[in-house]
């Protein structure tokens, strides 16, 4: 930096664990070690992008972060900004990004950049994608362009809205994709660019210590009569997301079971295909989108079965109504909510 140039940004850095913090012992296989600020450490260049605040929030596999640990990040994020921090960015373990930055995007209270990042291949590894993604991931936290974008999740050079993106391979760098829309920008020799915005974002606010309601997420698939929904009731389910065929369709075997089950909690019909909206009034059949629809589910729209998912657990957990819920998914799943920038 020179003597004239501006001080570089406030981030906020949260380390949670996952293969960017992993590496192998003695024994085979990489286990999360690394703390923040050995993350920080490992990237050639950071400090003259942003003045980065390490924080080892936790460390751990990505599949024990729960939504109570998102409340408390959320708070964590609050309290760095209110400190003068531009941005926060976030590492943890590929395998719940999809599902931690929705959950952040429908928490988080104001337009501050929050970004997710992670790793593919662990620093033990040649050709380790950790401190790439951890410098563009900065990059885009620290970018005015990334403000009001929403929580977004970059990886792999790519910025990706939080809303739309999921995990589509088990072990490649380019693993994140958005199906029903592809990245929202990109990072180009480390210059960020905001080329979509996504419209209507949405708010739900929880409390630190809100009790989180387990809802259940069942794939269909052919010739399924439905007979596990008859049991999510018993197991103390109070919500329960159905990933029907196509345009959200189930066979006619299952619908005694459903219309039970939508007597008893509510029940949103997804897509089992991961793209595209669930349809509201294209076939009559039996078993079809209009005969579920008018049995009481609710459409998830464009969310797929994970995000539906948790945003009916955000809702339940909210004290949302039957009809307050169905309202939310109308203008989560649609983009159709008020929007804040
Ligand atoms: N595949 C994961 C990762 O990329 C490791 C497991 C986890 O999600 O923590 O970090």
């Amino acid at each position: 930096m020179t003597a004239s140039s501006s001080p570089a940004p406030r981030i906020d850095y949260f380390a949670l664990g996952g293969t960017i913090a992993s590496i192998r012992g003695d024994e085979v296989g990489a286990v999360p070690t690394l703390t923040a600020q050995d993350i920080v450490d490992s990237v050639d260049g950071l400090t003259d992008v942003a003045d980065v605040h390490a924080h080892q929030f936790q460390l751990t596999p990505s599949p024990e972060i729960t939504i109570a640990d998102l409340i408390r990040l959320r708070d964590a994020i609050a309290a760095s900004v209110a400190e003068g921090s531009v941005g926060a960015v976030i590492t943890q373990g590929t395998d719940t990004i999809e599902e931690t930055a929705f959950i952040l995007d429908l928490l988080r209270p104001g337009t501050t950049p929050i970004v997710v990042s992670g790793a593919m291949r662990n620093p033990s590894l040649p050709g380790t994608d950790g401190p790439a993604n951890l410098l563009s991931a900065v990059q885009v936290a620290a970018s005015p362009q990334a403000v009001g974008t929403g929580v977004t999740v970059c990886l792999n050079d790519e910025i990706h809205a939080a809303r739309f993106v999921t995990k589509s391979h088990t072990s490649s760098a380019s693993t994140f994709v958005s199906p029903s829309l592809g990245p929202i920008g990109w990072v180009s020799e480390g210059r960020p660019v905001v080329a979509l915005r996504p419209a209507g974002q949405h708010h739900i606010d929880l409390a630190p210590g809100t009790v989180i309601p387990p809802v259940a997420l069942i794939r269909m698939g052919l010739g399924d009569d439905g007979r596990i929904l008859g049991t999510l009731a018993d197991l103390g389910y109070r919500g329960v997301v159905i990933e029907a065929f196509g345009g959200g369709h189930l066979p006619v075997a299952a619908l005694p079971a459903v219309a039970e089950l939508a007597a008893a909690m509510p029940v949103v019909l997804a897509s089992r295909t991961g793209a595209g909206e669930v349809l509201s009034h294209t076939y009559r059949f039996r078993g079809s989108e209009i005969e579920l629809l008018n049995m009481g589910l609710i459409r998830a729209g464009a969310l797929d079965g994970l995000k539906a998912r948790l945003l009916l657990t955000l809702c339940l957990a909210a004290g949302q109504d039957d009809d307050t819920t169905a309202k939310t998914f109308a203008s989560v799943g649609t983009t159709t909510g008020p929007t804040r920038m």
